[in-house]
This record gives structure tokens, C-alpha cells and sequence, in this order.
């Protein structure tokens, strides 16, 4: 048989399919995300439902985003699903999930085992509406989890570890190795769990500046942030701010990067 046909679906690379197929690791997943039955929970690729059922077993509605036509079709067409599930075919990436939120008049608790092509695009998305989610939980690639909770001077330091813990708490859940997926991905996975703040440790005035001097450090990591991020501050500027202009974006924690951003003359997003 071929390895990319999974319970009579072909797996579509583009859209990071990687079915889930080990119970023990499907029932450690919801134990960890501990559905009730009044909450609005929100699921991000449901794909074969290898989530999706047990997850519907233990709430009264259920809202899934599912990109694929062809598993659109199979969601809706799931008798273990019918009563329970609302299926959004759309792109993740554009939902609104305040409109989402209103909606279903509750905050939200997202999960999904995640296209790993777009997962970073994907969290970013959902920062923005980090006021309507309750928590996070997803299946990633080993190596982005790692970047998710990394500290200051490591490799793995970078612009989605600083946006991501600017709004969340971040908690390891458990490591998943690529035998418990049809077909196996290439990399070792891991599932983690968001908590949006409710009092974030850091506060801007406004966040895409933050996100702003982030990219433009991390775009070049290895130089120095006095050359990095020239454009935006000079070194007497850096000095004031008692940050040494020597260092590389990897050396600076999330409390010097809002600094910046608080001192920053850029203007802000329209948004
Ligand atoms: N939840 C299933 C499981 O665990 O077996 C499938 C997970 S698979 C890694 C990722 C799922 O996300 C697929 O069903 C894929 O079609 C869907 N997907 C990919 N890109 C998407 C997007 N931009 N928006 C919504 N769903 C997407």
C-alpha cells in the first residue's frame, strides 16, 4: 500500500498532512487539554478526526478549521461527528477569531496537531487574538517547541520565542516520535501547551513595533544590534538604554527587547 494513503485519503504534502494514528498518544493529548463540556473548543486541522472524535466525546459543540476540501467533505459526512462539530473549510490563517469568539460567546481553548509548514505562520496568527483564548494546545516539530521556550544566548533563541512568551506562558507537554504518524514525518515531534497571560510580565504600547525591531535583529543575527538595528536606533541611543551595542540579537532578553520598543521612534501599525 501506498505509505501516503491514510484510511483511504492520500496525504497532501502542501498541506502538511501527517495523520495521527497512536492512541496512547491521541488520549494524552486530550487528557492534557482536559475538555468540559460548556467550553468552545477549536481545533486546527482536523484531517481524519483522529482528534476530533475523542475530543467530541467529551464536549457539547466542537469548531473545526480544515483547509482540505476532500476531509471537509469526510468531517461532514462523520455520523460520530454530525450533532457536535461546526466545519469551517477556510484557511486558518484568515479566520478571525474575535469574530469566532463572539460567535460562540465564550473565550477560546485551541488545539490541533499542526501543518508544520505553516505552524509558525499559524501562532503568529493567533497572538493577535490572544485576548479571546483561554490556551493553546499543539503538535509540532520537536525543534519549534524548543524555539517556543528557549532562553537568551542559545541557538534556538529567535523572534517566535520572544513574541510567543511576550504573550504566553509555554509548557512542554510531551515529545512524540514519528512512528505514531501515517506517514511519518521526517522530524521528532512534541506537543505544548499556550497560556495567554491575562497580566503579561512585559507590557508595550504596541506590539508590531516589538515585532518589528525583532525581525530586523534576528534578520541578521550574527551581525552586531548596533549594526542590525541602525536603522531604527544609534548607538548613543543603545548606550541610554544601558544596552551594550556589542551584542547580537541572541544576547538581548524579552524585558531589553521592549525596552526597545518602548523608545522606539517608529510609527506604529495602521491595524
Ligand atoms: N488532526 C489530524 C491528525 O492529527 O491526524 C491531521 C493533522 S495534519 C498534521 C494537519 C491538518 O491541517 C491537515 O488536515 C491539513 O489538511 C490541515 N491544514 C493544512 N493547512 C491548513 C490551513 N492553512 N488551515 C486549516 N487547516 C490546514
Amino acid at each position: 500500500m501506498n505509505s501516503r494513503v491514510h484510511q483511504g485519503h492520500f496525504a497532501r504534502k502542501r498541506f502538511g498532512q501527517n495523520f495521527l494514528h497512536d492512541e496512547f498518544i491521541i488520549e494524552s493529548i486530550i487528557a492534557a487539554i482536559q475538555p468540559k463540556p460548556d467550553q468552545a473548543l477549536v481545533e486546527i486541522g482536523p484531517g481524519l478526526a483522529a482528534l476530533t472524535v475523542p475530543m467530541s466525546k467529551y464536549v457539547d459543540q466542537l469548531t473545526v478549521i480544515e483547509i482540505d476540501r476532500d476531509l471537509v467533505a469526510r468531517l461532514n459526512d462523520n455520523p460520530l461527528l454530525k450533532d457536535k462539530v461546526t466545519v469551517i473549510n477556510q484557511d486558518a490563517l484568515l479566520i478571525d477569531f474575535n469574530q469566532l469568539s463572539s460567535e460562540l460567546a465564550k473565550p477560546l481553548r485551541v488545539f490541533g496537531n499542526l501543518p508544520y509548514n505553516i505552524s509558525t505562520p499559524i501562532m503568529f496568527h493567533l497572538f493577535k487574538y490572544a485576548d479571546v483564548i483561554t490556551d493553546m494546545h499543539f503538535m509540532l516539530q520537536k525543534e519549534v517547541v524548543q524555539r517556543l521556550v528557549a532562553a537568551p544566548n542559545s541557538k534556538s533563541y529567535g523572534r517566535l520565542t520572544i513574541m510567543a512568551q511576550y504573550f504566553c506562558q509555554i509548557i512542554p507537554v510531551l515529545e512524540v516520535p514519528p512512528s505514531s504518524f501515517s506517514p511519518a514525518p521526517k522530524v521528532d515531534s512534541a506537543v505544548v501547551k499556550l497560556i495567554p497571560y491575562k497580566n503579561r510580565p512585559y507590557n508595550v504600547k504596541d506590539v508590531s513595533i516589538l515585532s518589528r525591531i525583532t525581525t530586523a535583529a534576528f534578520g541578521q543575527r550574527r551581525k552586531t544590534i548596533r549594526n542590525s538595528l541602525s536603522n531604527l536606533f544609534t548607538e548613543e541611543q543603545l548606550i541610554e538604554l544601558d544596552i551594550n551595542p556589542n551584542l547580537r540579537a541572541e544576547n538581548l532578553t524579552i524585558a531589553q527587547y521592549c525596552l526597545l520598543a518602548e523608545h522606539c521612534k517608529l510609527e506604529a501599525d495602521a491595524q
